[in-house]
């Protein structure tokens, strides 16, 4: 059975086993071999729907990224390490609303990152905000603030490049050009490893 099918049966069964409210599971997807390997936080409403990383209005902001390191999104692999959409009720509506991933969801999907990671075997890796920085360092004390744009070393072979999510974009204006210049750092690597 191909290696990527026999992670997320496991991952799925694992899953109907655990204590979580079961929801819809979003798998990585992407290129069979690619150099790059892109982690999120968790799937908001959009993937959810679709069951696919990364589409709505994340997708739009990835696909602009893309382009300015010169990637398509088939070349890559696009992966969350919580991979269901983290929800609470909002008092005003009573409807579901995202929030961040708890301790718990964490240590339950981190397992699978990592092997997910070694199956896909990418030469860099770029997390996407504190969450995936965090999980692929395994320190807690590491920050997005304190490393962005700047590669490093992981397990010998790979490297790290730890980037803002891009939704802390929209929220901070301010972060727009450093985004760029870390972007533009990234494609510069790339060139060096393709
Ligand atoms: N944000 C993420 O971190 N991951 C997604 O898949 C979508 C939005």
């Amino acid at each position: 059975m191909n290696k990527q099918i026999e992670f997320q049966e496991k991952l799925t069964q694992n899953f109907k086993n655990s204590n979580f409210t079961k929801k819809t599971l979003v798998f990585g997807e992407g290129a069979d071999t690619p150099v790059l390997m892109m982690i999120g936080e968790a799937p908001g409403g959009d993937e959810e729907k679709q069951g696919r990383p990364f589409v709505g209005k994340a997708g739009k902001n990835l696909s602009s990224f893309l382009e300015v390191i010169g990637l398509q999104r088939e070349e890559i692999y696009i992966t969350n390490v919580v991979k269901l959409r983290p929800t609470k009720d909002s008092p005003k509506t009573g409807k579901a609303v995202n929030r961040p991933p708890s301790k718990e969801e964490i240590s339950f999907f981190l397992p699978y990152l990592k092997e997910e990671i070694q199956l896909i075997s990418p030469k860099v890796i770029v997390t996407l905000g504190n969450v995936p920085l965090k999980a692929v360092t395994d320190d807690k004390g590491i920050t997005i603030g304190d490393v962005h744009g700047k590669p490093y070393s992981l397990e010998q072979t790979r490297v790290l490049f730890p980037l803002y999510h891009p939704a802390a974009i929209i929220y901070n204006r301010g972060l727009t050009n450093i985004y760029q210049q870390d972007l533009l750092v990234l494609k510069e690597l790339l060139r060096g490893i393709k």
